[in-house]
């Protein structure tokens, strides 16, 4: 059983502090990835565990054991690089038994450890192949098999799919939760795809600049972000995000935009806002579209006429691109009938799922502080 646990995790480099005081708890067969825009520190963090960064300051826990000065050979931790290191002059059977072999293990136990890997990765029938001879993906492979055969408690990746082109990655994706799946053991993943995050990970952790921004489930994460950052960085197409003003008039609360637009402000947000506070609204490009070719269901809003400036069929359906608030905004339209530039169509916007930023502060309003 290996929960890893990181309190108060500090990171600097001389005198600049790049991880400032990360807790986190993982729970054993857990599948957690760190996400996070380039320099946020994620990789940083995925070293201190692997006990390839020193710790400045805080503890870490694998199991109850605290393992801050522990050598990374004994922490019981395997990890995959993005660079997947194999050694060229040898078999992929030797590669992946030589960590073994170096190790003293007996000729018998790696034997059988090796064909495990293979069975779990179908590399059985490359067993005699050299390095130079592998796709990318078998090479990638490999890679992981080596990271098997230790039976760790842990494995880490770090950006492991990131040389792979784009339809390997996404192949390779599933056979990641795959192999997850068959060997059960405690995941910590690192990848600035929040597509790669989304489907891989039991628990995403959102990371900016040295903190962690928000974690949860992928549809917590998804369906509650806590801010601003969290939620254009999570989803794609990205979440529009559009300035607006809180009014209490005759009719109601609204949400009036800078265009002369308004939406009325549904009721979970009554108590969270004050009339006149200047608020960002955030609508996925699922959230908003043409009448009749939405897929919410529940609260819309009043139609909204939008003005086409262009629009991009992908088969299923088609995204157009209008303005609102100023702003180029997207639009996810189904069941797509052909459209023209220029072309003013009627816009609805589902009020179940829009999401209510303070402008200031960046945070949703729904966050109790
Ligand atoms: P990520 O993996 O999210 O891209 P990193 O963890 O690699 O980010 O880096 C976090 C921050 O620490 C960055 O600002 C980076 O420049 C800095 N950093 C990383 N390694 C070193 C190092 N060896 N010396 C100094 N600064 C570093």
């Amino acid at each position: 059983m290996a929960d890893v646990t990181l309190k108060n995790i500090i990171k600097r480099y001389g005198k600049t502090e790049v991880v400032h005081g990360i807790d986190l708890d993982i729970k054993h067969n857990e599948f957690v990835v760190l996400v996070g825009p380039s320099g946020c520190g994620k990789s940083t963090t995925l070293r201190i565990i692997a006990g390839l960064e020193e710790i400045s300051g805080g503890d870490l826990y694998i199991g109850d054991k605290v393992v801050n000065d522990l050598a990374p050979r004994d922490r019981n931790i395997s990890m995959v690089f993005q660079s997947y290191a194999l050694y060229p002059h040898m078999t992929v059977e030797e590669n992946l038994g030589f960590g073994l072999k170096i190790s003293g293990m007996p000729e018998a136990d790696i034997t059988e450890r090796v064909k495990h890997a293979a069975d779990i990765l179908g590399l059985d029938l490359l067993m005699d192949r050299m390095p130079a001879a592998l796709s990318g993906g078998q090479r990638q492979r490999v890679a992981m098999g080596r990271a098997i055969v230790r039976t760790p408690e842990v494995f880490l990746f770090d950006e492991p799919l990131s040389n792979l082109d784009a339809k390997l990655r996404v192949q390779m994706r599933t056979e990641i939760k795959k192999l997850h799946q068959k060997v059960k053991t405690t995941v910590i993943y690192v990848t600035h795809d929040q597509v790669e995050a989304m489907t891989l990970a039991d628990r995403v952790v959102v990371m900016r600049d040295g903190y962690i921004e928000q974690q949860g489930s992928p549809m917590e994460i998804f369906n509650n972000p806590v801010n601003m950052f969290v939620a254009s960085f999570i989803g794609s197409p990205p979440m529009n995000m559009l300035d607006a003003r809180v009014q209490e008039n005759a009719s109601g609360w609204e949400l009036a935009f800078s265009d002369g637009h308004a939406i009325s402000m549904p009721d979970r947000f009554l108590g969270k806002v004050t009339d006149g506070q200047d608020v960002v609204v955030g609508i996925r490009p699922d959230d908003i579209a043409p009448v009749g070719h939405g897929m919410f269901t529940g609260e819309q809003s009043e139609a909204l006429p939008l003005t086409i400036n262009i629009s991009e069929p992908q088969g299923t359906e088609t995204i157009l691109f209008v303005t609102l608030a100023g702003k180029e905004v997207q639009s996810k339209m189904l069941s797509p009938k052909l459209v023209d530039n220029g072309d003013v169509l009627l816009f609805q916007v589902s009020l179940d799922n829009i999401h209510v930023f303070d402008r200031e502060s960046e945070q949703s309003v729904l966050v109790k502080r």
